[in-house]
């Protein structure tokens, strides 16, 4: 059985679920398309209604939300209260603004006097999301709150390691008075997922995850001509030039680095510095790091959590072995962790020459790449020379320049003066690698829409 609850901090399997039936993938097609006839009908005061009531009831029950999280995937219980908060403004944000959002707009037609063209924004039908283990909760609300709001409806196919997260806000949005068959989670086989996706009541899939289930499950909805979108890895440059406050600046990049215990699409995975503060950069950074305290994850004492399994620690370590077998320079930071648990040590990559393969990778965990540019010009090179192109930062004393340099650096999402940020009001997605498509705000919203004219004559 895939789906399971195994805690990374003792590694005990607390809890295992069964796989969906095929038929009970099928019927939960067919109700959530039934929903959807009668849900696309509401207006948006009944949707907005449902999404308050949601993000109402994730507020009064913070701590029992948030305790799943951490037992299922390991992240500090601190953050995963603001994780619930968060998703909380996600779907309050869509209540107040998806009516606006979607208004019908009228289009200005040349050399026409008479009649108008309308462009209406029609909800689909049923969407699949495919979510990931790093946010479960945020990752399903930035996704339901604006399909559910557009009129859409949605099933969810959830990261195995995360089911107890997904049902829990499967029967919230009940509890909200969403209608039944209107968001379903499913434990979902890849099998099934490609079931779903070829069902011609299933209008689009979103995806948020590696680039690997990216690719597979982008070419299938490819073969289906279902629309996609793809929330994939990222390996976020951290810019430091020369007039940045080094002590903000070092705490910004422990934090960028470290939240979540480092397995965040947009943490600063590449600190990039420019040649006059990198040696002083390393030395505050590695002192920083060292003074994180990794712990039980629902001890407020902790800033350190374990990795969501042993196998990603096991994992990310093998990535460093090959790293330096490619040449870099890898050194362990701070005390050693603790030795249960699913737990990495700290580790900083120096000296990744450009043919090394790993300056290219993504490093899920707690383990920093740094780069000494010789100047502004060669820390945007650096930053550019990437596979992904999700979020990025640059720091900097002088905002006006910092944006002039955020301008040239090629992501999705570039931040001065703090690490890519994640924020109800704020867009979200990247591009290369790191998929296509946007989450969040309007454009989230009409990923899964008709734009429809309607034009009288
Ligand atoms: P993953 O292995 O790709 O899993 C993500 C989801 O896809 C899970 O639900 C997984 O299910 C499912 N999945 C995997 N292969 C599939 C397939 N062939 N068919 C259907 N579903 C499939 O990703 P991960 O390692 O858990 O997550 C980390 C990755 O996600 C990192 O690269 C990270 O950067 C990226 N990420 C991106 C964003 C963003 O917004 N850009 C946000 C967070 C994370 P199972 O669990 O059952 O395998």
């Amino acid at each position: 059985m895939a789906y399971a609850t195994t805690y990374p901090y003792t590694g005990e399997v607390l809890k295992t679920f069964a796989d969906a039936t095929d038929a009970e993938v099928a019927q939960a097609i067919t109700a959530a398309h039934t929903a959807f006839l009668a849900w696309r009908e509401t207006g948006f005061a009944e949707r907005a209604r449902v999404m308050h009531a949601a993000a109402e009831i994730l507020r009064a029950e913070t701590d029992a939300f948030a305790k799943l999280l951490t037992l299922e995937m390991g992240k500090l219980f601190t953050e995963a209260k603001l994780e619930v908060a968060l998703s909380a403004d996600i779907l309050d944000y869509y209540a107040v603004n998806a009516e606006r959002l979607l208004a019908p707009e009228k289009l200005p037609v040349a050399h026409r006097d008479e009649g108008e063209a309308i462009l209406v924004h029609e909800p689909l039908g049923v969407i699949l999301a495919i979510e990931p283990w790093n946010f479960p909760y945020y990752q399903i609300a930035r996704i339901i709150a604006p399909q559910l709001s557009a009129g859409n409806t949605v099933l969810l196919k959830h990261a195995s390691n995360v089911p107890q997260s997904a049902a829990a806000f499967d029967d919230l949005m009940r509890r909200a008075g969403l209608p039944a068959g209107a968001f379903h989670n499913l434990y979902a086989t890849r099998h099934q997922v490609e079931m779903i996706l070829n069902d011609p009541r299933v209008h689009g899939v979103a995806l948020t995850g590696s680039e690997g289930a990216g690719a597979l499950v982008a070419s299938q909805a490819g073969k289906a001509l279902k629309k996609s979108t793809m929330e994939l890895g990222g390996s976020d440059a951290f810019v430091v030039l020369a007039d940045a406050d080094p002590e903000k600046t070092v705490k910004w990049a422990v934090f960028g680095r470290h939240w979540n215990a480092g397995q965040v699409c947009v943490s600063s995975k590449r600190m990039i510095i420019v040649d006059p503060l990198y040696d002083a950069f390393l030395e505050r950074y590695k002192t920083g790091v060292a003074g994180l305290v990794a712990g039980d994850p629902y001890d407020p004492a902790t800033t350190l959590a374990p990795l969501s399994s042993q196998g990603a620690a096991d994992e990310i370590k093998e990535k460093i072995r090959e790293a330096v077998a490619y040449g870099a320079k890898a050194e362990e930071v701070g005390p050693p962790v603790p030795n249960r648990g699913a737990f990495v040590q700290p580790t900083i990559l120096t000296e990744i020459a450009e043919d090394n393969p790993a300056r290219y990778w993504e490093f899920f965990g707690p383990v920093s790449m740094l780069f000494r540019a010789k100047d502004e010009a060669d820390a945007v090179r650096i930053a550019n020379d990437s596979p992904f192109g999700l979020g990025g930062s640059v720091f900097t004393s002088n905002t006006k320049h910092g944006a002039e340099v955020a301008a040239k650096i090629s992501t999705g999402m570039v931040f001065v003066n703090h690490p890519t940020m994640v924020k109800a009001d704020l867009p979200f997605g990247g591009i290369r690698r790191s998929g296509y498509g946007r989450e969040l705000i309007g454009l989230g919203i009409k990923e899964f829409v008709n734009h429809k004219l309607i034009d009288v004559v």
